[in-house]
């Protein structure tokens, strides 16, 4: 099991992610990416953007997909029109449940709330926990030795049910002792609350004004959807995809990046006739998933959950959830990656005639929803967001398969499945503990080192040379301090795969060692030749 104690901290040291306005104490839910950081993610959306939209080409037959399909990109604005947040559902339907707890004066997710039964004696308890904690089992058991008053000694009198609960599965919370309390029955009843931000447009306040910051990037591609047909005449099947920031008061931001506030998303809205969806919702979901294991998730550690049917969102036929075993998950539970769903119709026909009855039995045409006055509760736009095929005349509106995916999210995915513990032979030839973090070389924040072997004989005037020839196509670093074998393990805690050094026979032969981070293997190369063979090296 990879500590993420140790995760976090060499993100920390080495310039991956910073907690936002620290110098002030920091605000919950908020990261910054440091020097290192910010060329990962970069990294991730640049290789998310290649591989999903520029380099996607659309005359191709043999990609597995029912048909050939275009993809194109779009970057729409975080705020948007007040309207968009109540046709799209957002409005009425995008908040989580709270509780508080009167003790701690702590607030939690209700549904993250969970724990088992202690008994000791006659008495019975629900001790909770959240769900992320990492040993839940030893956490329950010190709470509940700690609220019987029990010594070690006497730990087998206490008995603990087996299979942990979210309290919502409760029916009452009176036994319940919460997360952080040492008294029973200190939650209160859940409320509900929304997970937009709300801002104010323009220096006049009032309700009128109030417009929310994006929760998904999602929105702007449907109320765009027009004008991508019309200025790009794209033929359905086609995608649209975006990357931007997203926003989420979350209740509860925890577990590093992993639920943040303020986010980044990549986002594809798929769109297709209605007859083929099932086909593209098994495409997307199936090519999504092996886009993380090509670039280096281990197969071990994802899943692919596809949501029960009492799961479903109301306008959703399916969806499945890429799912990672983040190590500050308990053993063997997963953490979202990315959701792929299969939306229908619901967002091009709620921006056209009005936000749709999420009431609506499963199965049946939905409508559009009613106020208390019988009037439509919240109005579409009144335009004809219709696809018509030229080719064939056909006129539909259509289904969506919306891949969606967190930058952030993978980023720290990747991160902790890089962070790696080896033995690696030092100056001297003793074999030592390194940290190494095993990125993909796409994903690398630095491509390369250089180092000259030592600071005299012109080997650094060499190795500048060659740093700075290097430095044009892909991110260089240049280090000429102290021994070559600690320059080797800082360059391995920042996942830089190939470190180049030049020596004695440089200078005589025009050749330099590349070193490879993994491997360890190292071999000689023509300095004419290192940019071409770092490039094969990268896109492998
Ligand atoms: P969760 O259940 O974890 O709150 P979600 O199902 O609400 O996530 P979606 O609305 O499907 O998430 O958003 C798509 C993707 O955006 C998620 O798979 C995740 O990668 C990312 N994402 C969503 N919320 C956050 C957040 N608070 N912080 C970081 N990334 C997020």
């Amino acid at each position: 099991m990879k500590s993420m104690e140790k995760i976090v901290s060499l993100a920390k040291r080495r310039g991956f992610l910073f907690q936002s306005s620290e110098i002030y104490g920091g605000v919950q839910g908020f990261w910054d990416y440091g020097p290192l950081g910010v060329e990962l993610k970069r990294n991730l959306k640049e290789a998310w953007w290649h591989d999903m939209i520029t380099s996607h080409n659309e005359l191709i037959t043999n990609t597995g997909a029912p048909s050939t399909f275009e993809m194109v990109g779009l970057d729409s604005t975080i705020i948007m029109h007040p309207q968009v947040w109540k046709c799209s559902g957002h409005y009425d339907l995008f908040h989580d449940h709270m509780v508080d707890c009167r003790e701690s004066k702590r607030r939690y997710r209700f549904d993250q709330v969970r724990g088992r039964w202690v008994e000791f004696q006659d008495k019975k308890i629900f001790v909770s926990t959240l769900a992320d904690v990492e040993h839940e089992l030893d956490e329950v058991r010190r709470r509940g030795m700690k609220f019987f008053r029990l010594r070690n000694k006497n730990a087998d009198q206490l008995s603990i049910g087996d299979d942990s609960l979210t309290i919502d599965k409760l029916d009452s919370t009176e036994q319940v002792l919460a997360p952080d309390a040492k008294t029973l029955n200190t939650l209160t009843e859940p409320r509900e609350f929304n997970l937009m931000f709300k801002t104010t447009l323009g220096a006049l306040g009032g309700e009128e004004n109030t417009t929310f910051l994006r929760p998904e990037t999602a929105q702007g591609i449907f109320v765009n959807f027009k004008n991508v047909l019309d200025s790009s005449r794209v033929r359905a099947p086609f995608g649209i995809g975006q990357v931007g920031k997203s926003f989420r008061n979350e209740i509860t931001p925890r577990n590093f990046t992993f639920r943040s506030r303020e986010f980044e998303q990549m986002e594809i809205e798929f769109f297709c006739h209605p007859d083929q969806s099932s086909d593209w919702y098994k495409f997307w979901r199936d090519r999504r998933l092996a886009w993380y294991t090509k670039l280096g998730l281990s197969s071990e550690s994802l899943i692919m959950r596809e949501h029960e049917t009492e799961e479903l969102a109301h306008y959703s036929i399916g969806t499945a959830d890429i799912e990672y075993a983040f190590p500050f998950l308990p053993e063997g539970e997963y953490g979202e990656l990315e959701g792929i769903a299969h939306r229908g119709d619901f967002d091009l026909r709620s921006h056209m005639e009005g936000k749709l009855d999420p009431n609506t039995p499963k199965g049946q045409r939905m409508e559009v929803e009613l106020g208390e006055d019988g009037k439509p509760k919240y109005r579409g736009s009144g335009k004809d967001l219709a696809y018509r095929d030229e080719i064939t005349n056909e006129k539909f509106i259509p289904h969506v398969i919306e891949p969606s995916a967190g930058a952030d999210r993978a980023a720290l995915a990747f991160l902790c499945e890089a962070f790696t513990e080896d033995e690696a032979p030092d100056d001297k030839g003793n074999l030592q503990t390194r940290t190494v973090m095993k990125l993909h070389p796409r994903l690398a924040p630095v491509k390369a080192a250089v180092f000259p072997l030592v600071k005299k004989d012109g080997m650094p005037e060499m190795a500048k040379e060659i740093y700075g020839e290097l430095k044009e196509k892909f991110t260089t670093f240049y280090d000429e301090k102290g021994a070559v074998g600690r320059r080797y393990r800082r360059q391995d805690e920042a996942g830089t795969p190939f470190c180049i050094t030049v020596d004695t026979d440089s200078l005589k032969d025009q050749t330099v060692t590349i070193r490879d981070r993994d491997s360890l293997e190292q071999w000689r190369v023509k300095i004419a030749d290192v940019s071409q063979e770092l490039q094969s090296r990268i896109n492998q």
